[in-house]
């Protein structure tokens, strides 16, 4: 009897729930229309950012990169790279046209949250340490100054290939006095507190160095997309499409653009949970792109969902977790290992489910998790997959038949695009439920492991300060 009594009352628990679910799939529903919109509404931005500055939510950033790396560039260069999560080192020989890497190390060092709201000076402080330390192992060569490959992932206004002006933070970061200064000077200041006698030859965005590093493997690259912590993409522009640049040429003709979709908003499937989780972040209003495709965001999403539905749906019986109340305890990557789960009972979505938010579950109310897992997950994707399709579409139509005819790639990295499969599927699907089937076969997208530190350093090689012979 009591059994009987149990199941009755743990089917009509996640009952409650349901029509929050159908609530939820609907108000994040991506059908094809919703997608051809957005898609269109990246082209007009981008168009509109490359006309003028303040054209658009997109920045279109021109990175001052306009030679790509051709493979010939050789000597020992550094890349920095300070992203979302981490903060690497990279030593890179390169060997020329035949042996290419000849070798690569590096370091890895998780960034402690509370630099994050440090001061500027401690923070680059801490850059500086980290090089120094990684420098030293190497040993010094003599002569010759270390060249740098800075990587900044955060949104700078260049203003050449070796200096840019930080716009604002992202990601979660909120250090104090960067903004409005140039970040190489902040790091110069901080390598001479340290008695480091190195120099940055190139300033890029993580999407920069990711295109010229999966270019100097590939001539068909015309894209990189980042989907990790945060998210943006940039590609190769031809200059005589960029009004903004009032006749600036380069001799290749083209160049490197950076558009911060991150701050795109057009045309977005937004539930409560979005605006709730925007209303309380330190950057409320901007990156809403960001906050609803990219890494740092989706657990928090779909934790402010499942919240709701233990709160107002008995989700997980009649208490609720309390650890549920707290904001970012569930992750994207924890998203992603319950959606791996290929157990009858679903018996990796429990454990998570405790570990991580202390939550009991059953079997019935793991399946409604999945699905809100799902839900989150499907929109994020699908909505890249149109942002990619409207750069694609921007590049085709401003330079007939420039890219659908012929076999064109598009690099993607990022621990999100890396590390869940369903992300990756979906986001695809969506590209090529964009496309068509034709031209969708052309259309390559493909995971850059790792360009970013090669081609940080190999833009250092490109634009070394000692020419070739280094
Ligand atoms: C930054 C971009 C960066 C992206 C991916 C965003 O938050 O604004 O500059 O490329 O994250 O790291
Ligand atoms: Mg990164």
């Amino acid at each position: 009897v009591s059994r009987c009594k149990m199941s009755i009352r743990s089917s009509s628990v996640s009952m409650a729930a349901a029509p929050m679910l159908t609530k939820l799939q609907q108000d994040c529903a991506t059908p094809l229309p919703v997608l051809r919109n957005v898609a269109a509404s990246m082209s007009e931005d981008i168009r509109a950012g490359l006309a003028v500055d303040g054209g658009s939510d997109l920045k279109m950033i021109l990175s001052y990169v306009d030679s790509l790396p051709s493979g010939d560039e050789k000597g020992l260069f550094y890349a920095l790279d300070l992203g979302g999560t981490n903060f690497r080192v990279l030593r890179v020989e390169l060997g020329g046209k035949d042996k290419r890497v000849i070798a690569i190390e590096s370091d890895q060092v998780s960034i402690p949250q509370e630099l994050m709201s440090a001061t500027s000076e401690e923070l680059f402080d801490f850059i500086a340490s980290a090089l120094a330390n990684f420098a030293h192992k190497g040993g010094n060569f003599p002569g010759k100054k270390g060249e740098i490959g800075f990587t900044f992932s955060f949104p700078v206004k260049q203003t050449s290939i070796d200096s840019g002006i930080l716009i604002k933070w992202t990601k979660g970061f909120a250090v104090s006095g960067t903004a409005g200064k140039d970040v190489v000077a902040c790091l110069n200041e901080a390598m001479d507190r340290k008695g480091i006698d190195m120099r940055v030859s190139a300033l890029v965005n993580d999407t920069v160095a990711t295109l010229a590093g999966a270019r100097y493997w590939d001539d068909d690259v015309m894209v990189a997309v980042i989907l990790g912590t945060g998210t943006n993409a940039c590609y190769v522009e031809r200059m005589d499409c960029i009004p903004k640049l009032q006749g600036e040429f380069s001799p290749s003709g083209r160049t490197i653009v950076n558009l911060e979709w991150g701050a795109f908003s057009k045309g977005l499937p937004l539930t409560v949970f979005d605006r709730d989780m925007d209303a309380a972040s330190i950057n409320p209003g901007e990156q809403i792109f960001e906050k609803t495709i990219s890494g740092m965001y989706l657990g928090e999403i779909a934790r402010r969902a499942l919240l709701h539905m233990a709160e107002e749906g008995s989700l997980f019986g009649k208490s609720v977790p309390e650890k549920l109340s707290m904001p970012f305890v569930l992750g994207t990557p924890d998203l992603s290992t319950m959606q791996q789960d290929g157990t009858k009972d679903l018996h990796t979505v429990g454990s998570v489910l405790y570990n991580v938010a202390g939550v009991e579950s059953n079997l019935s109310s793991r399946k409604i998790v999945l699905e809100v897992c799902d839900t989150i997950v499907k929109r994020a994707a699908r909505l890249a997959g149109a942002g990619i399709v409207g750069i694609l579409q921007k590049i085709e139509e401003d330079t007939k038949d420039a890219i659908f005819g012929k076999r064109t790639v598009v690099a993607m990295d990022g621990g999100l695009y890396e590390r869940y499969p369903q992300y990756r599927r979906y986001l695809k699907e969506a590209v090529a439920e964009l496309l068509g089937p034709e031209t969708s076969q052309n259309i390559v997208i493909e995971h850059s492991k790792d360009g970013s530190g090669i081609g940080a350093a190999l833009l250092a090689a490109t634009n070394s300060k000692y020419g070739r012979n280094l």
